[in-house]
């Protein structure tokens, strides 16, 4: 938030168009922000594709060591190198898978938020959002790393995210239960994981949850490279329990399969099930 405000101050408002947000999460959100605020366009770069923050209209902004998603504006565009974004990490381009193919349950749980909640729902983002999962799923033997096919396909996902949260009006096509997980991990962890590396871990279990196939999920996260259980997220089995247990409390009004809560014994069980922890 400091640096947000630090590039308002530095902006000379005759002379800006719009802001260029160039590089990874951070600086997209603070570019992302600062735009809103100062009542201009901006125009997303990303160096990396971790996660669908590069498209979509919330930024996620750290004030006073908490972290809370902000509604802003979306990027009226975005320019993506598939060259440079190739050149970056696997981890990252992995974790953006993360985002993706926890779309699945994001849009299951916004269909049972409409059939219980009777929420808003758009039968159109609700499947560009689901389809988009699923291609990427059934094409995790083609992420590869350090291959600029593999880097286009990640972006085309995300941006078909944006799109869809965009149809929506609202971030419900891309965020449930899973991401009120990664939300409450981001609190609770000492050392969080990257956002799509959590909510993808998140995903398999609240597929379970779901009564879905959760084996899916996991297999295609494995296959990419991305983290399937705690251990490879970093993260004590302790604090996964504990973001199972308050994960409800994140964003109360938006009903998810989480419902009024799990209890500490069902967590245990959910993540041993689904081979999050031993
Ligand atoms: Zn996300």
């Amino acid at each position: 938030m400091e640096k947000v405000e630090q590039l308002i101050k530095e902006i000379d408002p005759k002379k800006r168009v719009f802001l260029l947000g160039v590089g990874g999460g951070k600086t997209i959100d603070i570019a992302k922000l600062a735009s809103q605020r100062i009542k201009s366009s901006f125009i997303s770069v990303p160096t990396a594709a971790s996660h669908d923050g590069i498209v979509s209209s919330r930024a996620s902004i750290t004030k006073n060591s908490i972290s809370a998603s902000i509604e802003a504006e979306p990027p009226v565009a975005v320019v993506a190198d598939t060259m440079i974004i190739s050149q970056a990490p696997h981890k990252l381009l992995a974790s953006g898978c993360g985002d993706i193919i926890s779309k699945c349950t994001a849009v299951r749980d916004w269909e049972l938020a409409h059939r219980l909640k009777n929420a808003k729902f758009s039968e159109y983002a609700s499947h560009l959002s689901m389809m988009t999962a699923k291609i990427l799923m059934n094409s995790a033997q083609s992420i590869k790393p350090g291959n600029t096919e593999s880097a286009r396909m990640v972006v085309k996902a995300l941006v078909a995210s944006g799109v869809a949260m965009s149809i929506a009006g609202s971030s419900q096509p891309a965020s449930g239960s899973e991401h009120k997980f990664n939300h409450a991990l981001n609190t609770i962890a000492p050392k969080p994981a990257l956002h799509g590396e959590q909510c993808g871990v998140g995903s398999i279990m609240m597929m379970y949850l779901h009564g879905g196939n959760w084996q899916k999920i996991r297999q295609s996260l494995e296959t990419i490279g991305a983290p399937v259980n705690a251990e490879e997220l970093g993260i004590e089995p302790e604090y996964i329990i504990k973001a199972l247990v308050a994960a409800h409390t994140i964003r109360p009004e938006r009903y998810t399969i989480l419902g009024t809560g799990l209890t500490k014994e069902a967590a245990i069980k959910l993540a041993r099930i689904t081979q999050v922890i031993d």
